[in-house]
């Protein structure tokens, strides 16, 4: 797949926005691969975790790798996974075989655990460096899951509420391109009992969009 960037092609794998050439997504996943840009900074050797295809039309955009899937190289393989699956309505063989789902967080790479015990949050540098070009080399997708704040915001700028919630609740204002949802972490849990509107109105709109996005 081919999309029209102007310009030559830059070799070195961090170029970032510099880059101006013509890029297949080939070209863009093979230097993701190769980026070290956070190498001083990350308390580990850099592993860019995403999953996408030339079919992609559900992108799903969360915040950043956690500890398992740093250690897995699969993006959602853990309980956070597990839930946002269960919301999709897939199961695992779907949601990791079927090139039409694919998965780009905010940061590729694992940013480490804060002194209390929560990850820290994705370094804006990965979506600066890498985002445009990935995202302009997935021209089929249709829908974007917006896992979180940092996703919400960076997508939708000042059209995001002023927390992810209200962003959550105006979520009919961002269809059909976006979809905004709570992060499936743990640490949720609480947010989605207070929250009942989510799983009753949300949830379902969800499904029906997932079904129809694998099966036409
Ligand atoms: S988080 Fe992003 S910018 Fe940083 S090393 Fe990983 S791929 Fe590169």
């Amino acid at each position: 797949m081919r999309v029209g960037w102007p310009g030559r092609r830059q070799s070195s794998a961090n170029a970032g926005n510099a880059y101006i050439g013509p890029v297949t997504l080939a070209d863009v996943l093979t230097d993701i691969a190769a980026c070290r840009a956070c190498a001083l900074e990350l308390p580990h050797e850099p592993r860019p975790v995403v999953m996408v295809n030339t079919e992609t039309r559900l992108l799903i955009c969360g915040q950043a790798p956690g500890s398992r899937v740093h250690q897995s190289g699969l993006p959602f393989t853990d309980p956070s996974g597990d839930r946002l699956r269960s919301w999709m309505g897939v199961n695992a063989d779907a949601f990791y075989g079927d090139p039409r789902i694919g998965v780009a967080a905010m940061a590729f790479c694992y940013p480490g655990t804060d002194p209390k015990g929560g990850d820290y949050p994705p370094p804006r540098r990965c979506a600066e460096l890498w985002r445009p070009r990935l995202l302009a080399a997935l021209p089929k997708v249709e829908l974007t899951l917006l896992v979180g704040g940092y996703a919400q915001k960076w997508a939708l700028k000042d059209r995001a509420g002023q927390s992810m919630t209200e962003t959550v609740r105006a979520w009919r204002d961002f269809l059909p391109e976006y979809l905004p949802l709570p992060h499936p972490s743990w640490r949720n849990t609480g947010w989605l009992r207070r929250n009942p509107w989510f799983e009753a109105e949300i949830v379902p709109y969800l499904r029906q969009r997932v079904a129809a996005l694998v099966s036409s």
